[in-house]
């Protein structure tokens, strides 16, 4: 019999780059058949307390955060690697600390990237771009949809290739904190760390299974083996990585709403590896 499939554990709300409310999303799952998901805003634990008071009968939310950190390449240049995190204490020293410098940070950078695509004679405004982030930091899908708004690009896909990726000269890049740093920080604050999307765009350069397991010490509990920008060869690498050095794996779809062109639910966990996460971290799961 097949194991149970129940969970996505990695969703977006407005919180962060996502479209949908706490509400939408918590319909969205239950739509999906889903009984558990794991809500993980970029950076932010800002939709937690909203999401807690609508947690329908018979559903399940971990509250965690998907943290920005950067890990160096074998040049030495930074490569950003995002790391869940599931089940921490959001009022730990650490964690609220990181955040704070990240929200003030963000404010300055969304700022200049905005200026910059402004004196490249793109006609977007700051103000739209502030009204479209709404209570969360600006980051690049929101420019992304201003620009789309304007007309200057199809989707918000076209403009992270034509101008907002990394080597765009339009780009600022935001100072992270370290791989390592960052799953201590959350083991610290009682969490459960879990490397989102290994094997997605930049990251895989870093992502050895030596850098890996010299991750195990700190805390690193998991791999997100099953994700949508993983083809079959990388979740198959993943989850030998994940068998050989005892560590969890997960799979969740990153659901943005209509920020991504995917399913929620796409991609799932198993249950039994949920009950794990749980059994792990300091805090309790969210229920209706
Ligand atoms: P930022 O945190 O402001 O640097 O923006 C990064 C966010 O942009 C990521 O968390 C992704 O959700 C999103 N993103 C990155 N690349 C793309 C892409 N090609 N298409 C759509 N969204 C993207
Ligand atoms: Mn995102
Ligand atoms: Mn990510
Ligand atoms: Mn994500």
């Amino acid at each position: 019999m097949a194991l149970p499939m129940t969970a996505d554990l990695h969703t977006h709300t407005a919180f962060s780059d996502g479209t949908d409310s706490p509400a939408q999303l918590l319909a969205a799952a239950r739509e999906a058949g889903l009984t558990t998901i794991a809500l993980t805003d970029h950076d932010t634990a800002g939709g937690w307390d909203e999401t807690a008071a609508q947690v329908p009968t018979g559903m399940r939310v971990l509250p965690g955060a998907e943290f920005s950190t950067k890990h160096p390449d074998a040049d030495g240049a930074l490569v950003s690697v995002h790391l869940l995190g599931y089940l921490f204490d959001r009022h730990d020293e650490g964690v609220a600390g990181e955040w704070k410098r990240m929200k003030d940070e963000r404010a300055g950078r969304g700022a200049r990237i905005v200026e910059n695509l402004i004196d490249g004679g793109y006609p977007i405004t700051l103000e739209r771009v502030r009204e479209i982030a709404g209570v969360s930091s600006i980051s690049r899908p929101h420019i992304a949809r201003a620009l789309m708004e304007a007309g200057a690009v199809e989707s918000v896909g076209a403009a992270f290739d034509d101008l907002l990726h990394d080597g765009s000269p339009y780009y600022t890049a935001l100072r992270s904190t370290s791989l390592a740093e960052g799953v201590a920080m959350i083991s610290a604050a009682g969490g459960v760390p879990v490397i989102a999307h290994p094997r997605a765009r930049v990251a895989a350069r870093v992502l050895t299974a030596d850098v890996i397991e010299s991750l195990i010490p700190a805390g690193l509990a998991g791999l997100e083996v099953r994700h949508p920008d993983h083809d079959e060869a990388a979740r198959s690498e993943l989850a030998d990585i994940a068998s050989n050095l005892g560590l969890l794996q997960t799979g969740s779809s990153d659901y943005h709403g209509a920020n991504k062109v995917l399913r929620i639910g796409q991609e799932r966990t198993p249950d039994d590896v949920v009950d794990r996460i749980v059994e792990l971290g300091a805090v309790a799961p969210f229920t209706g």
